[in-house]
């Protein structure tokens, strides 16, 4: 009802596993152009919550909105076309595939072929000819990402992408990830271990605890919340 709508929204978002509850009722909403970080302990439900925005997993009740649309009914390749990608925790190339061809085989899939774009930015065009599986493992990473732009989505959910990466390597992909959001305009969901790479690159951060919404806020708000500090933080 909102004249600008939010870029991603969630409402009452809930997922169980045997019993437990691995996502138990969560609310996000993004503003077009954040990027929003999302931290909690292992279990807490982050990869989960990603899963069910993109709709790899079905939520139990609840909605997810992209730009004001109801996505909920929607395939995973459905909201990918609609404008939402996503990467994963693990790398999701193919080893005996060459650059290019994933790329081709990924913009195969949406509407506005932007592969050349995507190459120059994530510095992959020299690469291009190479086998996924002769590249380093931190081209690699920038790979996946660059099989999320293809098409350039409105959203871009990334499940941990500095996992397995040096401190240098770490640094340079939250450097890019900012661009994307200001030049780009993409609004970013970042779930990321890497504390120095979280804070230093998200305009709010949401801490997920035991499947629920522990804490929101901006990265100073957050670093100085009691709860958070004692849940998760501290040490
Ligand atoms: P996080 O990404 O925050 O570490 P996850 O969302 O992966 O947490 O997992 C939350 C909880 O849900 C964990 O206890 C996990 O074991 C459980 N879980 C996640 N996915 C599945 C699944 N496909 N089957 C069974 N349990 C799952
Ligand atoms: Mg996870």
């Amino acid at each position: 009802t909102s004249s600008q709508p939010f870029a991603l929204q969630g409402l009452d978002l809930s997922r169980v596993y045997g019993g437990f509850r691995a996502l138990d009722g969560v609310a996000i909403s993004v503003p077009k152009g954040e990027v929003r970080g999302i931290i909690g302990p292992n279990g807490a439900g982050k990869s989960t919550l990603m899963d069910v925005l993109s709709g790899r997993a079905a939520s139990w009740g609840g909605t997810v909105r992209l730009g004001g649309r109801d996505i909920g009914a929607l395939s995973p390749r459905e909201r990918r076309q609609a404008g939402l990608a996503r990467s994963f925790q693990k790398t999701n190339v193919f080893a005996e595939l060459t650059i290019d061809e994933q790329i081709r085989l990924a913009a195969r899939s949406v509407e506005i072929d932007n592969s050349a774009e995507v190459l120059d930015k994530l510095e992959l065009t020299a690469l291009r000819s190479r086998l996924a599986a002769d590249i380093s493992y931190g081209d690699r990473r920038r790979l996946d990402l660059a099989l999320a732009l293809v098409g350039r989505p409105q959203v871009l959910l990334l499940d941990e992408p500095a996992a397995g990466l040096t401190v240098e390597e770490s640094l340079a992909m939250a450097r890019l990830l900012r661009d994307l959001a200001l030049e780009w305009q993409v609004t970013v969901l970042l779930v990321e271990h890497d504390m120095e790479v979280v804070f230093g690159i998200s305009n709010r951060i949401t801490v997920l605890h035991l499947g629920k919404v522990l804490a929101e806020g901006t990265p100073d708000e957050i670093r100085s919340n009691p709860v958070v500090v004692s849940a998760y933080l501290g040490s």
